[in-house]
């Protein structure tokens, strides 16, 4: 597929797109609002369950996504701009979940399988967490930080207003937008 396709394809798919749908609506798909945001990057928590229609009340705390504002599928298909941006809110957000939520190490990872709108997850660690359960089983520790819209909404405040006011040029780089 040559790339003009490739582009008029994927305008085609915003319609139908959950992660532009969520940009868009936000309300229930986005619980406390935007983590953060710039013109190119939005970065938020992940839903609970029930609130797609599907069983389950809580989420994994500090679950987030840090994903671009444009249709554009994986790593390879941003731009400059959109990468560095996508590349300094992950590090942003992860130094956030490590200062606001004492994450001791925050997993990055794009998997793109079911919805081809890039959403880079990031999933904290926290202490205690067995290593049984490290990496891609995090989330499934019985004893992981779990919790409701609630509380999810509490942790997205925290997070934003750390991302807001608080030390977010750890790189010495005021501003590298
Ligand atoms: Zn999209």
């Amino acid at each position: 597929m040559d790339a003009k396709i490739a582009d008029m394809t994927a305008e085609n798919d915003t319609a139908d797109c959950f992660v532009c749908r969520k940009h868009r609506d936000r309300a229930a798909l986005m619980p406390g609002g935007p983590v953060a945001e710039d013109e190119l990057v939005l970065v938020s928590h992940i839903v609970t369950p029930d609130a797609l229609g599907r069983a389950g009340s809580t989420a994994y705390l500090g679950h987030l996504f840090v994903e671009p504002r444009r249709h554009a599928p994986g790593l390879a298909d941003l731009t400059d701009a959109e990468a560095r941006s996508v590349g300094l809110w992950s590090a942003r957000a992860s130094r956030a979940l490590r200062e606001v939520a004492g994450a001791e190490h925050v997993y990055a990872m794009v998997i793109g399988d079911g919805v081809p709108h890039l959403h880079v997850h990031l999933l904290p660690r926290f202490p205690g967490t067995p290593r049984e359960y490290w990496w891609t089983r995090v989330d499934e520790w019985p004893m992981a930080r779990r919790g409701g819209t609630a509380e999810i909404e509490e942790l997205v405040r925290e997070l934003r207003g750390h991302l807001t006011h608080g030390a977010t040029t750890g790189s010495g780089i005021p501003d590298a937008r």
